[in-house]
């Protein structure tokens, strides 16, 4: 070994133990993470698992989605097949009865999934959507052990109340990418409703999950500005998506990532964010390719089965990559 690689390496470890010592990265060192050599890519993750085994030893957290309502959205969001300005081709469908919400938990349940997100396309959800997915969740809550996240869109205060107390723990709104890198991607809502429905859900006392979609065409410094912003607003969750250009949406040309990037990213958000639940999350499969299960030397948690509107791997595929790693899926903990 060098001696440059020998400094290197130190340099990383450096970051875990401010990390670990609850010590802020500087933008700059959030930004050296992002920029490093490929070369440097297994010693910036050897340092990130260093943090995450100190947070979260090696349990991984599983979630399932599922969507509940799918696409006839009103919204322009660039990267998404279910909005009003995307050709895809998706299946669309109102909102799920009760019964098929509450079978989708016991499927999670199968899958060993120990958080299950009810997602529904659209700017909000109307008083008739809120009504059936708050009776799914009571239902979801008196019989089965696990924990809830709603992902609903903007919330008025009355309506996080609501989903609370019928048992809803977590609420999913990202924050998708900077704010200044915002109206390139969205117009119909802005960066700052982005921020006020997850102080609104927060205010209600559900546990905030708020993260990204990185290959948007942002910047190095877009991406830590997102990263920081995350750790200001106490996201307990942070999902870390990578664009999957979907044909027919307008951000379809994008094809910034690859493996390394992603991976050096979510080893920045994880140095960031130290003690938060950090998700690989949508585009997982098509983004990291065969680097995946490096994925979690720094994430604490991943999605098992599709996500919204395209497919991700086989759940007893994820279940494999965990064991054969040696880490262990987290049980429920209610
Ligand atoms: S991300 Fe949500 S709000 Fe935006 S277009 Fe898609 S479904 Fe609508």
């Amino acid at each position: 070994m060098s001696d440059t690689t020998t400094m290197v390496e130190t340099d990383w470890r450096n970051l875990a133990i401010k990390a670990i010592q609850g010590e802020v990265l500087s933008r700059e060192e959030a930004l050296s993470v992002l920029r490093a050599d490929d070369e440097e890519l297994l010693a910036i993750m050897d340092a990130a698992y260093r943090v995450r085994r100190h947070f979260f030893g090696n349990k991984v957290k599983l979630n399932l989605i599922i969507n509940a309502k799918s696409g006839y959205c009103p919204e322009d969001c660039g990267y998404c097949s279910q909005s009003r300005v995307s050709d895809a081709p998706i299946e669309k469908y109102t909102m799920l009865e009760k019964d098929v919400l509450v079978d989708g938990a016991k499927k999670a349940m199968a899958m060993q999934a120990g958080t299950y997100c009810i997602v529904a396309s659209g700017r909000g959800p109307t008083p008739r959507e809120l009504d059936q997915v708050v009776a799914a969740v009571e239902e979801i809550k008196s019989t089965l052990p696990m924990k809830i996240c709603a992902c609903l869109g903007i919330l008025s205060q009355e309506q996080a109340n609501r989903l609370k107390q019928a048992g809803v723990d977590r609420y999913n709104h990202n924050l998708n990418t900077s704010k200044d890198h915002y109206s390139h991607i969205t117009s119909t809502h802005t960066y700052t409703d982005r921020i006020h429905t997850v102080e609104t859900a927060k205010h209600a006392g559900m546990s905030p999950c708020s993260g990204v979609i990185m290959g948007m065409g942002e910047t190095d410094d877009q991406l830590v500005d997102v990263a920081f912003s995350l750790r200001e607003l106490d996201a307990d969750s942070i999902p870390i998506n990578f664009l999957n250009p979907i044909p027919g949406t307008p951000l379809a040309h994008l094809n910034d990532l690859d493996p390394r990037r992603c991976l050096k990213a979510i080893a920045m958000f994880r140095f960031v964010c130290p003690s938060k639940e950090i998700r690989a999350s949508g585009g997982r499969e098509v983004n990291l390719g065969m680097l995946q299960p490096l994925a979690l030397y720094a994430a604490n948690s991943v999605f098992v089965g599709d996500y919204l509107t395209t497919e991700g791997q086989e759940a007893t595929a994820d279940h494999k990559m965990i064991e054969d790693l040696g880490f262990e899926i987290e049980q429920c903990a209610l």
